[in-house]
C-alpha cells in the first residue's frame, strides 16, 4: 500500500511559500489509515519497553491514540497552552517568529516510565523536541520518536536528542 499517494499536497497553506502536507485523506481511507498504525507499530520493535503514547495536539491526537489502542498502551496528551486543566507542566519553545508553548498534566507520567512520543509530521523539529523536554521534567523517559511524514530538507530529527530511536514512515526529500 502506497501511503504517500494518501497525503494530499496543498500549496501556499497555512502561509504563502508553504507547501502543506494534508493527512486527512489517509485518515479517510481505513486501509490505508491501518496501514499507517500498523507501519508506526512495527518501529517500535527496538524501542525497549514502552509505557504511553505521548500525543502532539492535533494531529498527534489521531494517529497517537490509534498507536496506544494497537499496542495496548495508555495515551498521553501534549496540548497547546490553556487547553489542560492545571496543575500542568509548561515548555517554552521557539518558533521561526516568535515562541510558543505545550503543556502535560502535571502527573500524568512518573520518574523511569517509558514513553513514545508521537506527532504527524517533524519539520524543525522544535515541537517534538519541546515534547522531549516535558517529559524529561517528569523524570520519564523517552524511549523513541515516531512521524508519518519528516521534512528531509529541514534540520528536523537533528534537533531532536541524540540517540533516541526515530521512526518515519515517510521521508520527503
Ligand atoms: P516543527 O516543530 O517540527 O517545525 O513542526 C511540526 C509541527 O507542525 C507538527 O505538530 C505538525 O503537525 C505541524 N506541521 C508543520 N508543517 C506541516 C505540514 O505540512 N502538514 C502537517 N500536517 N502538519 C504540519
Amino acid at each position: 500500500m502506497e501511503l504517500r499517494s494518501l497525503i494530499r499536497l496543498v500549496p501556499d497553506f497555512p502561509k504563502p511559500g508553504i507547501l502543506f502536507r494534508d493527512m486527512t485523506p489517509l485518515l479517510q481511507d481505513p486501509t490505508g489509515f491501518r496501514v499507517a498504525i500498523e507501519q508506526l507499530a512495527a518501529g517500535t520493535t527496538g524501542m525497549g519497553s514502552l509505557d504511553y503514547i505521548v500525543g502532539i495536539e492535533s494531529r498527534g491526537f489521531i494517529l497517537g491514540a490509534a498507536l496506544a489502542q494497537h499496542l495496548g498502551l495508555g495515551f498521553v496528551p501534549v496540548r497547546k497552552p490553556g487547553k489542560l486543566p492545571p496543575p500542568v507542566l509548561s515548555q517554552r519553545y521557539s518558533l521561526e517568529y516568535g515562541e510558543d508553548e505545550l503543556q502535560l498534566r502535571a502527573h500524568a507520567l512518573r520518574p523511569g516510565e517509558r514513553v513514545l512520543i508521537v506527532d504527524d509530521l517533524i519539520a524543525t523539529g522544535g515541537t517534538a523536541a519541546a515534547t522531549a523536554e516535558l517529559v524529561a521534567q517528569t523524570g520519564a523517559e523517552v524511549g523513541g520518536f515516531a512521524f508519518l511524514i519528516e521534512l528531509a530538507f529541514l534540520p528536523g530529527c537533528k534537533a531532536l536528542p541524540a540517540g533516541i530511536p526515530t521512526h518515519v514512515l515517510m521521508v520527503e526529500e
